[in-house]
């Protein structure tokens, strides 16, 4: 469920709702450059996670394009690729989860974008960090990979790996993360993408002014300091 401090940060912003919310998202930024250690520049603010999943297909594909994404995977990641006029590739799934093999053989010169979800919804597998990581440096850095991890906090530690971290190597790597499961705030809508500065850059471009609304953003910032 809410967070009391969320709760409270919320009754605080319906106070002021005259107002259009910071459109730079500059507190619930603040909070997540401070709790990850990334720099104000890498992050992209979303209308939940689909929303920032949405703008990488928006900013990275186009018609003549492919997205690779596995069967049984988060149902978005086909609608993202069909709406920005590319053509999606599905790999077909191994014991319900991602074939880690068939998606990198499925990846050609088209190919500008792969979607994992880790863990992936809704089968609920896990593909290791360290396969995850061997398959990112493999891949040209023309492929950008989207790590989906909306349900990464409940990972027990022996299986958690430092996606973050890996931004320092990877410059087309983009980590997705939401306040929507473990935070318990699904119905406010609100997530967020990590990313090289560029990239964010590009992803931004596309970002409508104010796609997080400002109880949102104050539920969020205060929900992950809490
Ligand atoms: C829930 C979920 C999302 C999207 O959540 P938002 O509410 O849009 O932040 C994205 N990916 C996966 C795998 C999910 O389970």
């Amino acid at each position: 469920g809410v967070s009391p401090l969320a709760m409270r940060a919320m009754q605080q912003a319906i106070t002021d709702l005259a107002r259009y919310p910071d459109g730079n998202g500059f507190e619930l930024k603040q909070a997540i450059v401070k709790t990850f250690g990334v720099e104000m520049s890498q992050v992209v603010l979303g209308n939940g996670s689909n929303d920032v999943l949405d703008m990488a297909a928006r900013a990275f594909l186009a018609p003549g394009l492919e997205a690779v994404y596995s069967e049984h995977a988060f149902a978005v990641y086909p609608l993202a690729v069909q709406s920005a006029g590319a053509t999606g590739i599905e790999v077909a799934a191994r014991n319900y989860g991602h074939y880690i093999a068939g998606m990198r053989r499925a990846v050609t010169p088209a190919t500008r974008v792969v979607f994992i979800a880790n863990p992936n919804n809704p089968t609920g597998t896990l593909v290791p960090g360290r396969e995850l990581e061997v398959f990112i440096d493999g891949l040209s850095r023309e492929v950008l990979v989207v790590l989906d991890e909306a349900y990464r906090e409940y990972l027990a530690p022996e299986h958690r790996y430092d996606s973050i971290g890996w931004l320092k190597r990877f410059p087309n790597l983009v980590v997705t993360r939401t306040f929507s499961k473990v935070y318990g705030l699904a119905g406010l809508r609100v997530g967020y993408a990590l990313a090289a500065a560029g990239v964010a850059d590009l992803m931004n471009r596309v970002r409508q002014p104010f796609n997080v609304n400002s109880v949102a953003l104050a539920a969020a910032a205060a929900a992950l300091e809490d």
